[in-house]
């Protein structure tokens, strides 16, 4: 039996906003494995690799990471945006599709998301993309306008309480990011990554006490987010109990919209 592969018929730019644990990471692997087109960027994964590299912003935002608060706006919107460029999705050659794309991105800062154009960024007219763990407050989302046109914003909501349950089975091959749960998602050979055979790790900041602290921070932050893309018209909420709920009505929902 073939299966086939939806494509994309225009530029998908998604955003993932959801508790910690609800399942952003997974949802994306998914999402990566379904639509050829889309790739990613995690902002925790980015800081976590700058962590491990122990780089001086690494350095920075291990302590902040580990008490569950989030790191400062500037640090994860350079973070970012020179991923962007990396990629080759920002770039000064690129003809804007949907954006005036006429910002600089060098330093936003809250206050000032983007500063006065110099060399205007412009974003590929291709580009599909997921963005897992950012914007995550509003400021954030303000700055990223500036730069990216973002077409679907995604709440996806878990309860509280199933989320804590599972966290505890959470484990993570740091190198790449996969993220396994022993429950649902269990790695082939327990405590080993399936593609490199590496040990699998637990976050330190997924202890219950360093949850709480970032789930409120999430509950603090995401109101202001989700109204802003809602007024936008691009906000789409999804619920489910597991991963397994969620990620057909994802599915649906991305195709319904970019297919
Ligand atoms: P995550 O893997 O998305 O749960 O992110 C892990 C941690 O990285 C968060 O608890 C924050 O400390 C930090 N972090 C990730 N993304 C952001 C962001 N967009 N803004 C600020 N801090 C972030």
């Amino acid at each position: 039996m073939t299966v086939s592969i939806p494509r994309l018929k225009r530029a998908a730019r998604i955003i993932l906003i959801g508790a910690p644990g609800v399942g952003k990471g997974t949802q994306t692997e998914r999402l990566l494995a379904r639509f050829p087109q889309l790739a990613s960027i995690s902002s925790g994964d980015l800081l976590r690799e700058n962590v491990r590299l122990r780089t001086p912003l690494g350095i920075q935002a291990e302590t902040i990471i580990q008490s569950g608060n989030l790191v400062p706006d500037s640090m994860i919107l350079d973070l970012i945006s020179s991923e962007l460029w990396k990629r080759g999705w920002l770039s000064t050659s690129h003809r804007s599709s949907s954006t005036d794309g006429t910002k600089s991105n060098s330093s936003p800062s809250p206050q000032n998301p983007v500063p006065a154009p110099q060399s205007p960024a412009k974003i590929s007219p291709d580009a599909s993309f997921i963005l897992d763990g950012f914007p995550r407050t509003l400021s954030q989302a303000l700055s990223l306008d500036s730069l990216v046109p973002i077409n679907f914003a995604v709440h996806l909501v878990t309860p509280p309480s199933v989320i804590l349950s599972r966290i505890a089975k959470r484990w993570v091959h740091e190198p790449s990011g996969r993220v396994y749960n022993t429950d649902f998602n269990a790695p082939k050979v327990p405590g080993r990554d399936d593609v490199t055979g590496e040990p699998l790790t637990q976050r330190s900041d997924d202890s219950t006490g360093t949850w709480y602290q970032r789930y409120h921070k999430f509950e603090e932050t995401s109101r202001d987010l989700v109204a802003h893309y809602a007024d936008k018209g691009c906000l789409s909420r999804i619920e489910g109990n597991s991963s397994d709920e969620i990620t057909p009505r994802l599915f649906k929902a991305i195709e319904e919209r970019f297919c």
